[in-house]
């Protein structure tokens, strides 16, 4: 089956005869195309891709399977014919239509083509990843382990945050990424206790920890990965909260498996937290979804009800920030299995101090 034959499959059980595509990511996964103007009806009878001027010779190359059209201007004006006779239940992804673009297709579309709320259709066949696309991700993967002995040969010390992430990016591009998957995050001293950091023209001292987060886009896929590193003799409730982080992080990395609901994958590693009385210090969920884009389904949280399945590539990323102190975050990728988990991100997980 096609992903597109996959989609049909998910409309049929929405009682939906066919898909709007408009997201561009989405409509790479389901059609090939790269492009940056496109659409595409999709559903068990019907493969329509539409495009403008442009982009005309990338869809020849790009996209199989669909009838190609050409939008004489704006792209929803191809969408007033070519549907089939009687009511059409169409579903639209309103998590990401803007209420204007609704308008205008509503003004559009024949009046029997009705408009059906149906965002997320993609993102679930998404999450489930092919063979190809698990390789994809595993070869993003490495990459920043490469990247990450890389840093640990460069040393961070006397260097400021802002120069490390800017060539840590610029090394993922040398060596083949298209980019860095989300901004690099390299956060040292009391600044480690922000989650989501920005690199400071601050220089990275001594006897303390460096958090870095990153990830690089390879062929399309993401990656994301953390490793907290020691520039020396760290403060001991950081090298506790780190010893602490990393015990929670190996039982939940562990305990991924095919059948677990995401927040009890999220309970294995929060409830060794919590009992060390850290609990309000790992303040974000545990893990998410990566594939064409860095965040994207499943989810691992205290409210995620859905559970893990063979194929979904998910992040397992407990942390502790200690305001004013500084904080711990381990991250890794890994792929759910039929017997269980492979952990793509391979670089080591002890802390290391790199001078
Ligand atoms: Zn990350
Ligand atoms: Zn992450």
């Amino acid at each position: 089956m096609t992903r597109a034959d996959r989609i049909g499959v998910r409309l049929a059980a929405d009682e939906l005869d066919a898909l709007l595509v408009t997201d561009p990511v989405n409509l790479r996964y389901v059609t090939g195309f790269s492009g940056s103007s496109g659409l595409a009806v999709v559903g068990p009878d019907v493969r329509r891709f539409v495009t403008d001027f442009r982009y005309v010779e990338q869809a020849k190359a790009e996209v199989g399977g669909f009838a190609l059209e050409r939008a004489a201007q704006q792209l929803h004006e191809a969408l007033k014919d070519g549907w089939s006779d009687g009511p059409v239940r169409l579903g639209f992804d309103d998590a990401s239509v803007s209420v204007q673009a609704h308008a205008k297709l509503r003004e559009t579309l024949p009046g029997r083509v009705e408009l059906v709320p149906a965002a997320g259709v993609v993102e679930a066949e998404r999450a489930i990843k092919e063979p190809g696309e698990a390789e994809a991700l595993r070869s993003a993967a490495a990459l920043v382990d490469d990247i990450y002995a890389w840093v640990a040969e460069r040393g961070l010390v006397g260097r400021t945050e802002r120069s490390v992430a800017v060539a840590i990016e610029h090394e993922m591009r040398l060596r083949g990424a298209s980019g860095p998957s989300f901004p690099s995050i390299v956060a040292s001293g009391a600044h480690g206790a922000l989650p989501h950091a920005q690199p400071r023209d601050v220089e990275i001292a001594r006897d303390t920890l460096v958090t870095i987060d990153i990830g690089a886009r390879l062929d399309g896929y993401c990656s994301d990965c953390t490793r907290t590193f020691s520039t020396g003799r760290p403060p001991d409730d950081l090298l506790e909260a780190y010893a602490l982080v990393l015990r929670a992080q190996v039982r939940a990395l562990d305990g991924v498996k095919p059948g677990l609901a995401g927040r009890e994958v999220d309970a294995l590693a929060r409830d060794i937290i919590d009992a060390a009385g850290h609990g309000e210090h790992f303040g974000h969920s545990l893990g998410h979804g990566v594939g064409l884009q860095p965040h994207e389904a499943p989810r691992l949280a205290r409210t995620a009800a859905g559970r893990l399945a063979a194929g979904h590539a998910v992040t397992v990323e407990p942390g502790i920030y200690l305001p004013g102190r500084g904080g711990v975050r381990i991250e890794d990728l890994v792929v759910v299995t039929e017997e269980g988990r492979t952990v793509l991100s391979q670089t080591d997980k002890q802390l290391l101090t790199v001078g």
